[in-house]
Parts: structure tokens; sequence; C-alpha cells
């Protein structure tokens, strides 16, 4: 099955009872037995519920997986990946993070006694140097947020099946409309669901998604014992948002582009972050794993003046300001007082997140209202 069949028919079944096409709300914590143990393969709805289960297969799916795992957040599905891990074990992560990934890591498992390096892998050799014996997992963001850069997922597999190392990808900028990271060599993909899958902000969820049986039963095993599911409305309003993900995602990737070079092209911008630019530092890896280069867009402007990015924002009117990005609906932020006010200006500037960075997330409106309504922010 082709991808764009697979999104809305992968891993589905039309409902047993009455031919439902869209499989029901299952809207209950248990199932009636008709004997201790004699169900129908539903006992409880923290363990397995039917509405989630399609939204697993349909997960498991779109990613070329075997097994799909839904939970309550992006964030829950990578604190169940965190729970494969032990005191003593370290962990090599992008250093370009989504910043409540970073505090998961830094606030809560630092302190269980994981280890963590933050390393910059747009060269992805330079993971070597903080490979120990203690290694037990490699987690990397591409594209990173909100600076586009582009880690190799191949090349960073080889590393880490040379050291017997999992590595695990949050999927959630590209989608696997445009790159599929299992098929990449990776072990673990984890989406923030909220993002793209749901895509129309109406939801908040959490996936992972895997190939291999045992790392799968871990995986289902964190999810009922540690119990951040998600509830079945939420499991049928993703289900909804992944059957237009491969249309959604080529008006996303049309719009991004025509933005992206829209403001290339623009006297006050002084610089774009677009993957799809050659003069990207990895255009050449986005170019082999992705099939296109997305929605997301962030630039600065000449002056790199704090208060005039703020206003800038606050006159956009098409697109709205506000955290979060992949919905339908065109999103500005500013990271500097936003997504990463927390960080120190000398420390968020070392990554490119200067005063007048502005990150757009490119929904799927008439191209034509959303330059002019850049350009109108801009003047
Ligand atoms: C939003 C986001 C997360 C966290 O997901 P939630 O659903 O908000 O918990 C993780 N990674 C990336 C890249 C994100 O954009």
């Amino acid at each position: 099955m082709k991808f764009n069949t697979k999104t809305i028919h992968g891993g589905q079944t039309h409902d047993p009872a009455y031919g439902a096409v869209m499989p029901p709300i299952y809207q209950t914590s248990t199932y009636a037995q008709s004997t201790p143990g004699g169900h129908k393969g539903y006992e409880y709805s923290r363990t397995h519920n039917p509405t989630r289960s399609a939204l697993e297969n349909a997960f498991a799916s779109i990613e070329n997986g075997t097994y799909g795992l839904a939970f309550a957040s992006g964030l829950a599905a990578m604190d169940a990946v965190m729970k494969l891990l032990k005191p003593g074990d370290e962990v090599i992560s992008t250093n370009d993070l989504y910043g409540g990934s970073y505090r998961l890591f830094t606030k809560i498992f630092q302190d269980f006694g994981i280890k963590f390096h933050f390393v910059g892998m747009e060269k992805a050799s330079a993971i070597e140097d903080y490979v120990t014996s203690n290694t037990k997992l490699i987690w990397v963001e591409t594209p990173t947020n909100p600076m586009m850069n582009i880690i190799d997922i191949k090349a960073v597999s080889e590393i880490a099946r040379n050291h017997h190392i999992l590595l695990a990808v949050d999927n959630t900028f590209a989608t696997p409309y445009l790159q599929q990271p299992l098929d990449l060599g990776a072990d673990i993909v984890m989406h923030s669901a909220t993002k793209y899958l749901g895509g129309h902000s109406d939801v908040v969820m959490g996936a992972l998604i895997v190939k291999d049986k045992a790392l799968a039963d871990k995986l289902y095993f964190i999810q009922n014992a540690s119990g951040a599911v998600c509830g079945p409305q939420d499991s049928f309003l993703v289900l909804r948002g992944i059957k237009t993900l491969h249309v959604r995602m080529q008006r996303h990737c049309e719009n991004g582009k025509a933005i992206a070079e829209f403001l290339a092209s623009h006297p006050k911008v002084e610089k774009v972050y677009w993957p799809g630019f050659e003069n990207h530092p990895n255009h050449e890896v986005a170019k082999a794993q992705m099939k296109d280069f997305g929605g997301m867009v962030s630039f600065t402007t000449k002056n790199n003046n704090f208060s005039e990015a703020i206003k800038t924002v606050e006159k956009l009117k098409v697109f709205t300001l506000a955290e979060s990005l992949g919905g339908v609906e065109s999103l500005a932020g500013h990271p500097a007082s936003m997504t990463h006010a927390s960080i120190p200006k000398e420390e968020r500037e070392k990554t490119g997140v200067v005063d007048s960075l502005i990150r757009l997330s490119v929904g799927i409106e008439d191209i034509d209202d959303l330059i002019a309504d850049l350009k109108q922010a801009l003047e």
C-alpha cells in the first residue's frame, strides 16, 4: 500500500457490529466478561481501548512500523521511552531540542541518575566522542526547532547499530509524509501527534512506533503500568486527522516554500532558515532523507531588534500568534520571548535564537493572503 492510501486505510477494518466506516468512539472504561477472563480482547481501557487500537494501528502503518502506541501527549510518549533506562545509563541527545524534551531530560530523568550529553549532530560523527559502555539511547530531532538544522538519520543509525545503542527519532516536524525514520535505521519513532498528525489544533497526544516485538512489549508494559494513555475521543480526532495528512502536508510544503522564498527576497529580512535552500548547511541530507521540506520556516530581520520583532508578530492578522505548530491554520511565534524565554540571552544566541528570530508554522490557507499578511506586518 502506498503512503497516500495508508493514511486513510492503513491498519483499519470496518466496525464488526454495524460496518461503521469510522471506528466508533468506545467511551468506556471497562468491558463485560462472561466468566472471569472471558472477554473479547478488551478488559480495561488503560490497557486497551478499541478506538485507541484503531489509531495505534494507523500510527504503525504510516511510519512503516509494526507496533504503534498512543499516549496522552508527546511528552508522555517520551517519558515512556526514558523508562526503558536505568540509573547510570547515558543518553546522547540533539542539542537544539524541543524545550519540553530538554526539560523532561534535565529536570526529571537527570535526577533519576540518567546522564545526558547534548551534542550538535549536524555532523553525525560528533556522536562518537560521547559514546561510552553506558550509552543506551541516542535521541534525535530533525528538523530541529526553531533553527531547522538537519541531522542525517541513516548516518546516526549506523553509529547506533555499531555500538548496540537504541536510536529514537522525534519525527514531529517532518511527519512520515516527509521522512520515515524506521526505514532509515531508527528503532523508535516518536511524535507529538498534537501537531501535524492531528493537524487541527484540537487535541494533545503522543505516539511511539517500533518494529521490534521485544521492544514493543517493553513499551506496551510501560504504557499500561505507568498509564499515560489518551482517551477514545482524542484517539478518534487524531485518526480523522491522519486521513488528510498527505494532502495537508503537500499544501504545507508548497506554502512553506513560497513563504521562505518571499522572505529571502524581502529587504528587511536578514536570514531565512528553511532546509529547502541550497545554501542550507545540510540541504543535501534533507534532499536525500525527506520527500519535501515541510511547512516550518524561521527568519531574522536585519536590525535584530527585540521590540520590533514583537511588533511584527502582533501586527499579523492571518497568522495567529501562538505556541504549537502543524495545524491547518498558520501560526507565528517569537522564540526569544515565548518558547525560549527561560534560556539566558547568551545561551540562546549561541544556537541562533536571537532577538529578531520569528518562527512560522505555515498553514494551508491561500498563499496570497499569507504573503500579504507578512508583507504588511514587516512594513
Ligand atoms: C510539541 C512537541 C513535543 C511535545 O509534545 P506535546 O504533545 O506537547 O507533549 C515534542 N517534540 C516536538 C518536536 C514538539 O514540537
